[in-house]
């Protein structure tokens, strides 16, 4: 069945192993974040394999249906959602005290202690409190039973693109440190960031202190997030997107005819290469993220898309094309997260490895 996402299991392992190896030796653990593969639990499986002991997801859904493992809820809880939260994460990321409260009941009433990791915000305006709110926010929460405060954490390169360095990240070792020397927390995390900060860690320029990082992307696409530099030894394909051709026909590059607009309101523009071989595969904008797409076959190139009609120009793909014939796609981020959440995707889960 097509379309396809094919995610190697096998490989996503081997990622998951190589960033633990960057990691470890450093001191700092990772979280496995599994939320742009919507938590399936085979990937789940994956990460533990390689020796990933903490798993982390936005959606409570998604931690529901993950393997045993210390469970991580990344997006600040709904409140109405306590009892579930505590029920299925161990962590939760949070930054509001009226969240703290209904957490805490919660956990009372499930005879649990729910662990929480403060967020602060250091300029990337998206979760967290401001660095100067955290003593006395802390002061409130630690009013509070059930809870326990596990440590800091802060993300970036989300929202406002501002990337982690060793300042930004040294806030939180400084808020941690003085946390301590107050008698208020000792923080068992101090997590450093997302898969933006892997650059900063293979320089050595992490701060002392940050002892965990919540990574996704690079575990599952094999790249850093500032460049989207490949990780060395890392695989960048275990993940890939295939789709059939239903038509493939000689067809002149421009249209015939005087130009409005497509079927999504913008007015193309096009320049004219003569005839070209043309294939329709069936993949649309239901399925994926235009944009993203990365044609696996040499000479192919994509022109566009519509709901449910992808058109490939194969004039310059050194072989015959036939209906019925599979492309096979990389993706980036946006692709994936379109592809992996549209319900028309059939997910593949492949042992692989090498
Ligand atoms: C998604 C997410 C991550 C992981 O980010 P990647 O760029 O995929 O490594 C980490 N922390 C939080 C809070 C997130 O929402």
């Amino acid at each position: 069945m097509y379309p396809r996402l094919c995610i190697d299991l096998g490989r996503l392992q081997h990622n998951a192993k190589s960033l633990l190896q960057l990691a470890s030796p450093r001191g700092i653990s990772i979280w496995g974040v599994t939320k742009v593969l919507c938590g399936a639990p085979a990937v789940g499986e994956a990460l533990r394999a390689a020796g990933i002991t903490t798993l982390a997801d936005s959606r409570l859904d998604n931690l529901r249906k993950l393997p045993t493992a210390e469970k991580v809820l990344l997006r600040l809880p709904d409140p109405h959602q306590a009892e579930s939260v505590v029920r299925y994460a161990d962590w939760s990321l949070n930054s509001e005290l009226t969240t703290l409260q209904a957490l805490s009941q919660a956990a009372i009433a499930a005879g649990k202690r729910h662990k929480v990791l403060l967020m602060v915000d250091v300029g990337d305006l998206r979760e967290g409190l401001w660095p100067d709110e955290v003593i006395p926010f802390v002061r409130q929460a630690l009013g509070l039973p059930g809870i326990q405060i596990g440590g800091l954490g802060t993300n970036v390169t989300c929202y406002g693109g501002v990337l982690p360095d060793p300042t930004n990240l040294g806030v939180l070792v400084e808020l941690a440190t003085e946390l301590k020397r107050l008698g208020l927390v000792e923080c068992e995390v101090i997590s450093g960031g997302n898969s933006s900060s892997l650059e900063l860690l293979q320089q050595g320029k992490i701060p002392r202190g940050i002892n965990n990082l919540r990574l996704g992307e690079s575990i599952i696409l094999g790249q850093e997030t500032i460049a989207r530099r490949p990780l060395p030894g890392l695989f960048t394909d275990a993940v890939m997107l295939q789709a059939v051709a239903i038509e493939v026909k000689e067809k002149p590059s421009l249209p015939i005819g005087t130009i409005g607009q497509d079927a999504f309101g913008n007015s193309p523009e096009f320049v004219d290469l003569g005839v070209r071989r043309r294939v329709i595969l069936a993949l649309g904008r239901q399925d994926v993220r235009l944009d993203g797409l990365l044609p696996l076959e040499p000479g192919v190139r994509v022109l566009g898309a519509s709901s449910d009609h992808l058109l490939l120009d194969t004039s310059d793909y050194p072989e015959d094309v036939r209906v019925g014939q599979v492309f096979s796609f990389g993706l980036d981020y946006g692709a994936l997260l379109a592809a992996s959440t549209s319900p028309y995707v059939v997910k593949e889960f492949r042992k692989g490895g090498n």
